[in-house]
């Protein structure tokens, strides 16, 4: 059983690692003395979808940064959507932080919080006149916009009086006007060369009951002004987002200098996460959730947190995981490989052994006595010999995996076959005597014999069997469902396709395998969310819906990356 643990207290990032662009400024502007010595951060998700492993590598960020340089991080959510959000997720968010092992210190706040604070600005914006009520469409706020390379043209209502812009803007919180038929719009500059700057909606309205706020407001602020003006009420000092927010910095620094704000956050971008094989985007992540495509949020195959603790992940793989890509500020694909890598690496060290028979095949010692049992002692963890030891019993009729097993044994195939002798993972040597068909001609049974004199696992002669193979005794190992999980996508870059929908065409029909399998019987102590080593198969983690006496084992992930040496070896 692994138990998690937290980051860790830090004295400053870590002095082994070159420190990255985000940690370089922190530095500076300390050295500087910015902010008062303050560093102070913030996660913001939208509670409109579970996290992802994406947000991870931000989360890691934006509370790594905080933990290092003895500043806070706040969980903050932007709620400024009604529509698409709801509290399943904002519980979802809270319980995925922590289990990542970060905690807000109590700072949890909601975008909605300051809608009075917000709207205030915005009438102080209006007097300024630096905002305006427009009443164009959206058609014809679109065809105002300009593009690229064409400057846009001014709302005929851009020079409307503040007290009329004013009055408007009162009675579109009043409720008096139907959704969309008044905005608020920033009063900036429609020749700017960067369209975030053209006039962008500070306000729309709105007809929809908002998971925290009900029906008390109609008016919606826009992202951009309510993220940037929450930035500032909280004392943000380091305010870090991805890189698709480059473009809107202007218009953060805009509202930020415009309004009559109490601290002056700045805002840095980094490069988003992508992986190879995984679909990234929430509306994506909602739509198989939706259509059934998988069991949930949370199904061990979705790039959710949810999911990867579903699958086996540890906190620990995930934290790694995020520290061995590190920030830098150009987009790029990262090998989901690397991700199970830091896995399989965390979990080999901490996960204890057992044995399982994924696709059991019965074998009979003939030479081994009817109704006796003995007790094989294995260490839980070979590398950790002060983790102790599981007694696995031994009998007559033992499950081995078929695939251990080949009729006509092709040359590097050291395992069972007629005549072969092998080594039973920590015990027996046991001799292939004959194999048993059904009428089909299919193998059924292994008649084997074995060798009283090799019980520790070594011959007196001084002889070694060229495999060695894992095993159960049929009369003792549980039944127990294994569920084996490839790839959710074919496609190395399936978010890519062109064309919308197209992004599904590349799901993988096999990326499920559930197979009825025996395992030793000690497992039956295990919980849901214990991880294991099952020898030569990989790491497995007990799923939170088994039945009891008869556990689910997800695979986490493969001992070696098979897939890659497959892909290899077929790539020549
Ligand atoms: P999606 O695009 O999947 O819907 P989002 O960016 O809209 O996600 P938010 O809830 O707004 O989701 O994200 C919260 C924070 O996480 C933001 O600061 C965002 O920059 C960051 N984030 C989102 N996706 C990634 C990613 N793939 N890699 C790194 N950070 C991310
Ligand atoms: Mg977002």
């Amino acid at each position: 059983m692994t138990t998690e643990t937290g980051p860790g207290a830090h004295a400053g990032p870590d002095a082994a690692k070159p420190l990255d662009f985000i940690r370089t400024i922190v530095t500076d502007d300390l050295k500087a003395g910015r902010n008062g010595g303050r560093v102070h951060t913030r996660f913001p998700p939208e509670p409109n979808g579970y996290l992802h492993i994406g947000h991870a590598k931000a989360i890691c960020l934006s509370f790594g940064v905080a933990l290092e340089f003895g500043g806070k991080c706040n969980l903050r959510f932007d709620d400024t959507n009604p529509e698409k959000e709801d509290v399943e997720y904002v519980d979802a968010i809270r319980e995925d932080v922590h289990w990542l092992g970060f905690d807000w210190e109590g700072r949890e706040f909601y975008a909605s919080d300051y809608f009075e604070q917000l709207y205030l600005w915005a009438e102080e914006l209006i007097q300024k006149g630096l905002a305006y009520v427009d009443n164009l469409t959206p058609d014809e706020v679109r065809e105002h916009r300009g593009t690229l390379t064409e400057p846009g043209r001014e709302s005929p209502h851009r020079n409307r009086p503040v007290a009329e812009s004013l009055d408007l803007f009162r009675r579109m919180r009043a409720g008096e006007f139907e959704d969309g038929g008044y905005t608020l719009r920033a009063k900036i500059d429609m020749a700017s060369p960067n369209i975030n700057m053209r006039d962008p909606a500070l306000y729309r309205i709105r007809r929809a009951a908002h998971h925290r706020t009900g029906d008390a407001w109609c008016i919606y602020p826009m992202y951009d002004f309510a993220h940037a003006l929450s930035d500032a009420i909280e004392g943000i000092t380091h305010s870090l987002c991805t890189l698709e927010f480059e473009d809107h910095r202007p218009l953060y620094d805009w509202c930020v200098a415009n309004c009559t704000v109490p601290s002056v956050p700045r805002q840095i971008e980094f490069a988003r996460l992508n992986l190879t094989y995984t679909v990234m985007s929430k509306r994506r992540l909602l739509t198989l959730v939706q259509e059934g495509v998988v069991d949930g949020w949370d199904d061990p195959r979705m790039p959710t947190i949810s999911g990867l603790r579903r699958r086996g992940y540890t906190p620990e793989a995930i934290r790694e995981f995020a520290a061995r890509i590190g920030v830098a500020k150009r987009e790029n694909l990262v090998d989901v490989a690397l991700l199970e890598d830091a896995v399989r690496d965390d979990l080999n060290r901490r996960a204890p052994r057992a044995m399982a028979v994924l696709r059991p095949l019965k074998v009979v010692i003939e030479n081994y006595p009817e109704g006796e049992v003995e007790t094989i002692s294995l260490p839980l963890n070979p590398d950790r010999p002060e983790d102790g030891s599981r007694a696995v019993p031994f009998s007559r009729e033992l499950y081995v995996e078929r695939d251990d097993f080949m009729e006509e044994p092709p040359k590097k195939f050291f395992r069972l076959a007629p005549g072969r002798e092998v080594r039973l993972r920590g015990t027996y040597f046991v001799t292939c005597v004959r194999a048993v068909k059904d009428d089909a001609g299919d193998v059924v049974e292994l008649r084997c014999t074995y060798d009283p004199a090799t019980r520790d696992g070594n011959a007196p002669d001084g002889r070694k069997p060229k495999a060695t193979i894992h095993w159960v005794s049929a009369a003792h190992a549980m039944d127990a469902e294994a569920r084996l999980y490839d790839r959710l996508f074919t496609s190395m870059t399936p978010g890519d396709e062109a064309g919308d929908g197209n992004w599904r065409t590349s799901l993988n029909p096999a990326s499920l395998e559930v197979l009825a399998c025996r395992v030793e019987p000690a497992l039956a102590a295990a919980r849901p969310g214990d991880r294991f080593q099952f020898e030569r198969l990989g790491y497995f983690c007990v799923d939170r819906g088994s039945a009891p006496g008869r556990p689910v084992f997800n695979r986490t992930v493969t001992l070696k990356d098979t897939w890659a040496r497959v892909a290899q070896r077929a790539g020549g």
